[in-house]
C-alpha cells in the first residue's frame, strides 16, 4: 500500500507528487484555508531532532515536504519511499506560477533589502499578474510583533518567507496564531537565487542529485552545515535497526 505520509526521524512528509501538492495547496488558498509549508531537507530533520521545540512546530505544519535527496534516500532506506523530491526553490516558482494565473496577493519576506529589491523586480517581470502587496527585508527582531500586523493588514494569499530556519518556522508559526488566512512557506536562502544574486546550480548536478556538491564547492565554509547529511543517514540506519528489532 502506499502510504500518503512517510515519517523520516519523526518528522512526517507529504507523499505526493509536486503537481498533486501544488493543486492541493491552491485548493487550500482559494477556500482561504490557513496553511503552513515547510520544506525540510536533513539539515533541518536533524535540527529538528536536536530541538524539541523545533521538532513540535514542524509537526504543526499542514504540509512537510521531501526537499532534497536525502530525505528521499532515508525514505527508501525506510522500506517507505517518498515518490518524488519536491524542492523548496522549485515549489516556490509554481506557487508563482500559478498566483500569476490567478492574480494573487503575494508578499515577500526576507534576504538583504538589496537582494529583495531585485526579488521583487524580478517577480514584477515574470509574473506581472500577481499583486505584490509587500515586501520587508529578512533583518528584523523575533519579538518585534509589529512585522506580522504589517503583514497581516495587506491580506496575503501567499507569504514567502526567507529568513533561513529556524527562525522562518518560528515566525511563521507566530503569523498563523493570529491570521485568518494565507499559504506560508519558509524558503531559506530562495530570494538570493530568484534575483540572481546567487546562482542555481548547473542543471547537470540537478540531474546528478549533486546540488550539495555545487553549494559545498562554491561556499566551502558550508562543510559544517553539510555534514548534517551523514549524521543523518547514520540515524535513519539506526531507526531502522531499532524498527527490525521491534519486530522480530
Ligand atoms: N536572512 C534574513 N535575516 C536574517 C538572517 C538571514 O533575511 O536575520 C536571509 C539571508 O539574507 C538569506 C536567507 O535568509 O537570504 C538565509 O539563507 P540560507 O541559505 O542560510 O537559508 P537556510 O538554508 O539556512 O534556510
Amino acid at each position: 500500500m502506499e502510504h500518503k505520509k512517510v515519517s523520516v526521524l519523526g518528522v512526517s512528509f507529504e507523499n505526493k507528487t509536486k503537481g498533486t501538492i501544488l493543486k492541493e495547496l491552491m485548493k487550500r488558498i482559494q477556500n482561504n484555508k490557513k496553511t503552513f509549508v515547510v520544506t525540510a531537507n536533513p539539515e533541518i530533520v536533524m535540527y529538528a531532532k536536536k530541538h524539541p521545540s523545533y521538532m513540535s512546530l514542524v509537526k504543526e505544519a499542514d504540509y512537510v515536504v521531501a526537499d532534497g535527496i536525502g530525505i528521499i534516500k532515508g525514505s527508501r532506506m525506510l522500506g517507505t519511499p517518498i515518490v518524488e523530491r519536491v524542492a523548496g526553490y522549485d515549489l516556490m516558482i509554481s506557487l508563482l506560477a500559478e498566483a500569476n494565473r490567478q492574480g494573487s496577493r503575494v508578499y515577500l519576506l526576507g534576504a538583504k533589502e538589496d537582494v529583495l529589491q531585485s526579488t521583487v523586480k524580478r517577480v514584477q517581470e515574470r509574473y506581472p499578474a500577481i499583486q505584490i502587496v509587500g515586501a520587508r527585508n529578512g533583518y528584523f527582531d523575533l519579538s518585534d510583533t509589529s512585522v506580522i500586523d504589517q503583514v497581516q493588514q495587506t491580506k496575503p494569499d501567499m507569504v514567502f518567507v526567507a529568513i533561513g530556519y529556524p527562525r522562518q518556522e518560528k515566525w511563521i508559526h507566530q503569523y498563523l496564531q493570529s491570521a485568518s488566512k494565507g499559504l506560508l512557506m519558509g524558503v531559506g536562502g530562495s530570494f538570493d537565487v530568484l534575483s540572481g544574486k546567487s546562482k542555481r546550480s548547473p542543471k547537470i548536478f540537478i540531474q546528478l542529485n549533486a546540488e550539495w556538491l555545487y553549494r559545498l564547492i562554491r561556499q566551502p565554509y558550508r562543510i559544517k552545515r553539510m555534514m548534517a547529511l551523514p549524521h543523518f543517514l547514520h540515524e535513519v540506519r539506526q531507526e531502522k535497526k531499532n524498527i527490525r528489532d521491534k519486530q522480530s
